[in-house]
């Protein structure tokens, strides 16, 4: 059985420690590698390499770390499709899904390749007599990025190139359940033509994330996962002086309001419910609709929920894979059978749900769930399954106190045909991402992604602008060169100097 490394300095490097754990296909239920669990020692390792390799990296001109920024473009948009199967392997998403996965990632490497006019200063000429003043960004250090299983190559994309660009060297902690992409976005960086020690992977669980957490050489770190995680992340790595983004989980609601096109939303809200089985920080978990239309939405969408074909992620017509992992399966599961014991409605039931062929797998059938209160556990919890609540509104300012009362807001979307509800939804919830007539508001790689309240710790959303600006730290130079002629005596006095 082969075993999943680190990468330090360029190359494979095999844990300095003994543990190890099995690394799963979720759709057959085998056991495809072991991974090798890292130590304090490897971070230490893998961080050392980092430092070093800053000394020449930062000081890369910006056109040539842009060519490699282009190179990396080239090669991943080459490899899609290999870096794809390999995705729907481990994690279990239908390849296609996983294909759009990369091209996500893609799109923040192409926003990061314009890094000569992204970290363009400002500049005031003549702010005193004989005074400019310009200011500029200069990369922080050793930066590190801690990432979910659920999008084990577009979360380490919205983080490593970003970083990169603005001329840090990255060590990555890539989810312990779907490890092998990192070592196959390693490769590519490395194909680029990015030097040894810039972009480094450690594998590991809490030992290797706690070693991050502490390493005084580390000046930021980024993390994408569950809510409870990212609260002890952004605690304890404030507390140790660096700065810190730590995205979390989600509860997305859609709302469909009773003038909304029925059938579009009901096609939206199934793909956004079930797609990567529900997977997905962004996907709907529930479906806040108007009374008047919820018995005809319902009867649609349990008929939409019964047609999703689930089966293996490389089987041609997936539309759903199964869910990551056993464990994964039994949670969810629970979740749907505490519905049923709060009194909601179990419309489609995806327990127990068998694939043939595929009799090993964790898969979790398309599930519906009618008549959910806010006071329900599947309403409570974040699912991360294919699981969708139906909760039955008075209207839109129901539907927005529904959603403002939830610890939530990562992103949540309207369909309506009405401009007037749509702005009024949009300024009065409480939700980072908010998409109108468009289910899954992911924003495209040059506006920041990033959720509120229990969505997000810290002061800065991930990629895009935020990107930017979280990687780097800012300087301004008041330089005067004085002409002989205007030599001035000492002044004693603070302001007023660009009066003059
Ligand atoms: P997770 O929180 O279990 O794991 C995320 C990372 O934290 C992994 O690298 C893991 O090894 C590490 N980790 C886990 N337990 C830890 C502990 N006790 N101490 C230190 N580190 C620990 O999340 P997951 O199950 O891999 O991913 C799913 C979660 O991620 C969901 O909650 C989902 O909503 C969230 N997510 C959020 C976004 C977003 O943009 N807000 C995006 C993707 C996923």
């Amino acid at each position: 059985m082969s075993l999943i490394t680190h990468w330090i300095h360029g190359k494979r490097v095999e844990p300095s420690g003994e543990r190890t754990q099995p690394v799963f296909n979720p759709a057959t239920g085998e056991e495809t590698a072991r991974l090798g669990l890292g130590t304090a020692a490897d971070v230490d390792r893998a961080v050392a390499s980092a430092a070093e390799a800053f000394e020449a990296w930062s000081q890369y001109p910006l056109g040539k770390r842009a060519a490699v920024l282009f190179r990396f473009r080239e090669l991943l948009a080459a490899h899609t499709d290999e870096l794809a199967r390999l995705v729907s392997r481990e994690h279990g998403k239908v390849v296609s899904d996983a294909a759009g996965e990369v091209g996500r990632g893609l799109e923040v490497v192409e926003f990061a390749c314009g890094l000569p006019h992204l970290l363009k200063g400002e500049y005031s000429e003549q702010a005193a007599t004989g005074v400019d003043v310009f200011s500029f960004r200069e990369p922080l250090g050793v930066v590190a990025g801690i990432t979910p299983f659920n999008f084990p190559v577009m979360v380490p994309l919205w983080m490593s190139p970003m970083a990169i660009a603005t001329g840090n060297t990255f060590v990555l902690k890539p989810s312990e359940r779907d490890p092998s992409a990192s070592l196959f976005l390693a490769d590519l960086w490395q194909k680029a033509g990015l030097p040894d020690g810039v972009f480094n992977v450690v594998q590991g669980d809490k030992e290797v994330v706690d070693a991050i957490l502490h390493h005084d050489d580390i000046a930021a770190v980024s993390f994408v996962g569950s809510t409870p995680i990212a609260k002890y992340i952004h605690a304890t790595a404030s507390a140790q002086g660096k700065r810190v983004q730590a995205l979390g989980g989600a509860k997305n609601h859609g709302v469909v309001l009773a003038d909304a096109d029925l059938d579009d939303a009901v096609n939206h809200l199934t793909a956004a419910a079930f797609g990567a089985a529900g997977e997905r920080c962004m996907a709907i978990s529930v479906a806040v609709v108007e009374d008047s239309v919820a018995d005809a939405l319902v009867e649609k969408l349990a008929a939409k929920a019964r047609a999703v074909k689930v089966t293996s992620g490389d089987q041609p017509g997936a539309d759903m894979g199964p869910v990551i992992t056993a464990a994964a399966k039994e949670r969810i599961e629970g979740l749907i059978g505490s519905a049923e014991r709060d009194g909601a409605e179990l419309v489609v039931d995806g327990r127990g749900h068998t694939v043939p062929g595929y009799e090993g797998g964790f898969f979790v059938g398309p599930t519906v769930i009618d008549r959910v209160a806010p006071a329900h556990e599947v309403y409570r919890e974040e699912v991360f399954g294919p699981v969708i609540d139906v909760v039955r509104v008075s209207g839109l300012a129901e539907a927005i106190d529904v959603i403002n009362a939830n610890p939530y807001g990562n992103g949540t979307a309207v369909f309506t045909s009405s401009g007037e509800s749509a702005r009024t939804f949009q300024r009065e919830v409480k939700v980072g991402m908010i998409g109108v007539n468009v289910p899954i508001p992911v924003p495209v790689a040059w506006h920041s992604f990033g959720g509120w309240k229990d969505s997000l710790f810290g002061e800065s959303h991930i990629y895009g602008p935020e990107g930017i600006k979280f990687y780097t730290r800012g300087k301004v130079v008041t330089q005067r060169w004085p002409h002989r002629e205007q030599r001035a005596d000492a002044s004693f006095h603070f302001s007023g100097d660009s009066q003059k």
